[in-house]
């Protein structure tokens, strides 16, 4: 069943990890990534093709880590192995409320779930199955947002949905600075240049090369993601 009324057909959902935090300040709350799973159902019962990224922030970051003297490449691959936990998690959280799903990991891992293979995760999507892709890229130096874009092209998503803690982007940060104003829409130009950090610039370059609209909202509002598909309440649009 394909609601009329929805803007896009199929897309890819990123999420950072810290969003499945909730309000702990580290790892994964189990109420919180519930909330996830249902706001994700409700999506995917509209029939909506969805595709899944989440970062792995709540647990590792590798940049951290390179940080306090470890060896960039070894810590980013620790941040890798960190999304592919939150892609189980999620996967878990979903299919106990009934929606199919496979994750995919750029890393094989054949025993924890499916190797990365472009025309298997199509079929999926055919299928109604969400598809989550864990282990970013499986290139140490990235974060998920590269893999995230890379994935919505790849898989001829018509938008790429980027889940925050926020409504969309600000002028400046709307946590420190109460005159911040949202934009309502921007363009890939404008983001680069006013150097806005709503992801990597790689990410936001291949959406533009590829003319792929990128939605950011707020992940944390109840029913908000089928909400925003349809057009309504408050989000920013980068086309
Ligand atoms: N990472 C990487 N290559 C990738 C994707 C991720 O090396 O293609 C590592 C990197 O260390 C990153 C970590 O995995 O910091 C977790 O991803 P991210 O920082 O994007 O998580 P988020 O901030 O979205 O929670």
């Amino acid at each position: 069943m394909t609601n009329s009324s929805l803007r896009y057909k199929k897309i890819l959902l990123k999420m950072s990890g810290e969003v499945l935090m909730g309000d702990a300040p580290f790892g994964i709350d189990t109420k919180t990534i519930e909330a996830v799973a249902e706001d994700i159902k409700e999506v995917v019962a509209a029939g909506i093709e969805l595709c899944l990224v989440i970062g792995g922030g709540n647990i590792f970051r590798g940049v951290s880590l390179a940080g306090q003297g470890m060896e960039r490449a070894n810590a980013d691959y620790m941040g890798m192995l960190a999304t592919v936990m939150n892609a189980l998690a999620l996967q878990g959280a979903l299919e106990k409320i009934g929606v199919n799903t496979r994750v995919q990991s750029a890393i094989p891992m054949d025993a924890v779930c499916e190797p990365y293979i472009r025309r298997r995760a199509l079929r999926h999507l055919e299928k109604g199955r969400v598809v989550i892709f864990a282990a970013g890229l499986g290139a140490p130096f990235f974060t998920t947002d590269t893999p995230a874009a890379l994935r919505t092209a790849e898989m001829g998503c018509d938008a790429l949905f980027k889940g925050t803690s926020v409504d969309g982007v600000y002028t400046a940060d709307p946590k420190k600075d109460p005159a911040a104003k949202r934009y309502d829409t921007l363009s890939y130009h404008e983001v680069l240049s006013k150097d806005l950090r709503v992801m990597d610039a790689s990410a936001i370059a291949l959406m533009r090369d590829n003319k792929i609209p990128i939605v950011v909202f707020s992940i944390r509002e109840r029913g908000n993601f089928m909400k925003v598909l349809k057009g309504q309440g408050v989000f920013t649009t980068i086309a």
